[in-house]
């Protein structure tokens, strides 16, 4: 069976960047009291790749991620902890898994292969996910879902509104702005998690 259990050695906070949506930032704005333009930052499409939507700026095009300290750290982590761990991004919450869909269906639940053998607290035997861990999961990745759609929404517009004119900063407080709309939404939908 694998199983998993966060034995908090910081590795994935070191290895990885984080693409969050608006509603990520949101919660760490929300319940964090963070202020977003000193925790967000543009990662250069030119330079890495993601499945997120890509965000057009003035200054360059990319995707929204979690800073990083120059050792490779995310900017939340201290000695090794996550200092926002109650409303951390969603897709910190999955590793080491991730979620599988197909037509924007989830069909799965799976290990993260990049995980095996870095992260200490996975125990990966090439059984089955343990039926706890799969059924949180499954939930996350629905709300997930909803998430990235509503982000993607955000993007399209400001793209419209902005057409490659604007600026990082102003992007970040539309988002903001959009996501405090997003999150009421959510809360009535009964869809939002902390
Ligand atoms: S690498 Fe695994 S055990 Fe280490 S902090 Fe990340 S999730 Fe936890
Ligand atoms: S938000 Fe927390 S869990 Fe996610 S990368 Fe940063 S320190 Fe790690």
């Amino acid at each position: 069976m694998v199983k998993f259990k966060c034995t908090l050695c910081g590795v994935c906070c070191s290895q990885y960047w984080v693409p969050v949506t608006h509603l990520d930032a949101w919660r760490i704005v929300n319940y964090g009291g963070y202020d977003a333009r000193d925790f967000l930052v543009l990662y250069k499409s030119s330079s890495y790749k993601s499945t997120f939507p890509k965000v057009l700026l003035w200054e360059d095009e990319g995707y929204l991620g979690l800073k990083r300290f120059t050792d490779g750290f995310c900017v939340f982590n201290r000695n090794k902890i996550c200092t926002v761990h109650q409303f951390k991004p969603l897709t910190c919450r999955f590793y080491p898994f991730i979620y599988v869909t197909s037509n924007g269906r989830i069909t799965g639940i799976e290990v993260n292969k990049n995980a095996v053998k870095v992260c200490p607290g996975l125990i990966y035997d090439n059984n089955s996910i343990d039926v706890e861990t799969r059924s949180s999961l499954i939930q996350l990745a629905e709300i997930r879902i909803v998430e990235r759609n509503l982000y993607a929404r955000a993007v399209k517009e400001w793209s419209s509104e902005y057409c490659g004119r604007g600026l990082f900063k102003e992007f970040v407080d539309f988002l903001v702005e959009k996501a405090e709309v997003d999150a009421k939404t959510l809360i009535r939908r009964g869809l939002w998690i902390k």
